[in-house]
Parts: structure tokens; C-alpha cells; sequence
């Protein structure tokens, strides 16, 4: 739109002379009148700016409706996950989940950077040193899994049924092959496996995965040992 600016001077400038020859007359005629033809030209484009720029606007209205929209869908999924876990922790109360390896934490639930892959995201699980090679079961429950899982390697998962109204699962990763069976009920605190170094593992270590309501949450916040 900068051209505006310089080409509508000329409507500022001072009248032509009439003491002109009819030729000049027309000449300035005709330039007058091509003058006027690129201004009315400026004008269409300024008006076709202008309606883009509205396009733009109602655009970046519809891109803000979306994002208040999607501000307002996190905030009550935190919601309710927040309500979760206090129903968690009051079921939980009396007695917490059994400690399901045991030594150091050595890789707390939260995002990393993968120590294999190298890749930054989320750790879904908790990871132990295992000192004493075994894993317990952190409540009781049915073994709904027992088997080989890529990253994860030998990996048994335990179905806890509900709890305080949410449904509880965990799962014991990177075992050196499995001791349990589908469909075996295990009692809170039994060993259901042992430390090992299958699956995506810089060395033999405990991976336990809490989920609750199919997703995966910080064991740790549960753990009463
Ligand atoms: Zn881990």
C-alpha cells in the first residue's frame, strides 16, 4: 500500500494552466486521466488488502475460539485427574501399594531423555535398582499379561479391578523371562518376577508402570511403604 502515499501527491499539485495548446491540453489530458486509472487500480488493491486482512482476522478469531476451547477441555481433564487421585489416595489409605522393587529410585516417572533412544519424552514408569532381583506385586490381582513387549522386553501386567472407584493396573518390564502365568491371581506383596535387562535397558533394573484408568501415572505418589 506504500505506492498510495507517493502517487496521490499529485492531486496536491497546483491546477495546470489553461494558457495551454489544445494539444498540450490533451496530452495533459490523457496523462491526468492514466494517472487516475493507476490510482483507481491502487484503490482496488488496497480494497483487495483490506479484505484479506479481514479474512486474516476472522481467521486468527476462529485459531483463538479453538485454543479457549482446548484451554477449557485440559483444564477439566486436570480436573479430573485431580478427583482421581484424591479417590485414589483415599481408597489407597489404609493400605498402599506394596513396594514392587526395591533399592534406590533411579529414574523418576516424568519426561526425559530416553537413555537408549536418546529421544526427550515422556518416562511412563518408575524405575528401581532392584537390589535383591525380584519383583513383588503391588496389590493383589489377576496377571492379564505375560510375554515379550518390544522397549518394555519381558514384561508381566496386573489387573488390581477397581480401587476407590478407578480401575488400577501395573506393570513390571525388562524381566529375564517370565514366571507367571495369564489369568493367575497373585496376592499383594508376592513375587511375580525378576529384575533383568531385556527390551530398551542400559542395565538390569526394575520398570514399574502404574495406570490407572488406562493411563499411566506416578507410582510413587501411591507408594506407602
Ligand atoms: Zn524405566
Amino acid at each position: 500500500m506504500g505506492g498510495c502515499t507517493r502517487r496521490r501527491t499529485w492531486l496536491r499539485r497546483p491546477p495546470r494552466r489553461p494558457s495551454s495548446t489544445p494539444a498540450q491540453a490533451r496530452s495533459a489530458e490523457a496523462a491526468a486521466y492514466a494517472q487516475h486509472l493507476t490510482f483507481a487500480d491502487e484503490v482496488e488493491a488496497a480494497e483487495a488488502e483490506l479484505v484479506a486482512a479481514s479474512d486474516d482476522a476472522a481467521l486468527a478469531r476462529a485459531q483463538l475460539a479453538e485454543l479457549a476451547e482446548e484451554a477449557a477441555a485440559r483444564e477439566k481433564t486436570s480436573k479430573r485427574l485431580t478427583r482421581e487421585a484424591r479417590a485414589l489416595d483415599e481408597a489407597l489409605a489404609e493400605q498402599g501399594l506394596h513396594t514392587p522393587a526395591v533399592g534406590r529410585v533411579t529414574s523418576s516417572f516424568g519426561p526425559r531423555v530416553h537413555p537408549v533412544t536418546g529421544v526427550y519424552k515422556q518416562h511412563t514408569g518408575t524405575d528401581f535398582e532392584g537390589t535383591d532381583g525380584k519383583y513383588y506385586a503391588a496389590a493383589s490381582g489377576v496377571v492379564t499379561y505375560a510375554g515379550y513387549d518390544g522397549a518394555y522386553g519381558y514384561m508381566v501386567k496386573i489387573d488390581h479391578g477397581r480401587v476407590g472407584g478407578q480401575h488400577l493396573e501395573t506393570w513390571y518390564a525388562h524381566q529375564p523371562g517370565i514366571a507367571v502365568a495369564v489369568g493367575e491371581d497373585v496376592g499383594r506383596g508376592q513375587v511375580i518376577g525378576s529384575i533383568g535387562n531385556t527390551g530398551y535397558s542400559t542395565g538390569p533394573h526394575a520398570h514399574v508402570e502404574l495406570h490407572v484408568n488406562g493411563r499411566p501415572v506416578d507410582l510413587m505418589a501411591h507408594l506407602h511403604r
